[in-house]
């Protein structure tokens, strides 16, 4: 690895653990966690997409102009890596129905900048370290990897799409979603989500694709802690039964 990519992840670590340790103290403040205080604020919809927009571009951009850009791994990578983030980018915060909820700057900054570290590492990894070839696509780590990349897609979308559907146009109110892994789980989604970047790290095999995945996590597992809280202490039919993340245990 350059000094360039140790250095990358080793921020992407920092801020990774850091993230870790503040967000057992304070949610971060948007959707049902939005309060004042944060500096100014911008639409949510607007803030998702500029947020989410590095990991398009970055990835894209650092990865086809490496040596290892258009080898048939690295592009089909490529294209999983675009089909999640193109949609999380320019489709789903158009399809939001609570568009117009601030989201403070600090927040869609933040995340704009972790994803321009990451898009970086990840496109370093795919355009000029990974050497993915015609062998990777045939390799059981690929196999396993995109399988698992695919059922968290799947559970992740499947969530999110039943979150949105809870709503009628015009509405801004929560009800208690149910279906799906919704019968396990308050947060399937982030739980899809993890499956997803844990089987994108498998795919990949590197530490760029660990480093998001224990990213993800630093900021899922909190957040889905509290969301969990917050269902229990909003909803007094909530279901007992339900965990917050992982099916039967937590
Ligand atoms: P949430 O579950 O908080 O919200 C998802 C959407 O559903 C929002 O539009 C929200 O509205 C709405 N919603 C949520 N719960 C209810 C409810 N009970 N009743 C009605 N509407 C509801 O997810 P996040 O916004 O935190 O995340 C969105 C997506 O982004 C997820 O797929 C997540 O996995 C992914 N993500 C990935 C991260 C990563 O590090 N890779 C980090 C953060 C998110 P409102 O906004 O008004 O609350």
């Amino acid at each position: 690895m350059s000094p360039v990519d140790v250095a990358v992840l080793a921020v992407l670590a920092i801020a990774g653990g850091a993230a870790f340790v503040a967000l057992q103290f304070v949610s971060a403040p948007y959707g049902r966690h939005a309060r004042g205080g944060w500096g100014p604020t911008m639409p949510q919809w607007l803030g998702w997409m500029v947020m989410e927009s590095p990991a398009v571009w970055m990835v894209a951009g650092v990865a086809l102009c490496g040596p290892d850009g258009l080898s048939p791994g690295s592009l089909t990578l490529l294209a999983l890596w675009q089909l999640h983030y193109v949609h999380r980018t320019f489709v789903y915060p158009l399809r939001q129905r609570a568009p117009h909820r601030p989201m403070p700057v600090i927040v869609a900054g933040l995340a704009f900048v972790f994803n321009l570290l990451n898009g970086l590492a990840n496109g370093r990894q795919l355009g000029w370290r990974g050497g993915y070839g015609l062998d990777w696509l045939a390799d059981p780590r690929f196999f396993v990897g995109v399988a698992l990349f695919v059922v968290g897609e799947l559970v992740n979308h499947h969530a999110d799409h039943t979150l949105l559907s809870l709503r009628k146009p015009g509405d801004e109110g929560y009800r208690i979603p149910y279906g799906g892994a919704f019968r396990w789980v308050s947060c399937p989604n982030y739980l899809g989500e993890l499956v997803a970047w844990a089987g994108w790290a498998v795919a990949t095999w590197s530490p760029a694709g660990v480093m998001f995945f224990l990213f993800t996590a630093a900021n899922l597992v909190p957040r889905a802690a509290q969301n969990h809280r917050w269902y229990r202490e909003t909803f007094p039919d909530y279901p007992r039964e339900r965990r917050a993340l992982i099916p039967w245990m937590w």
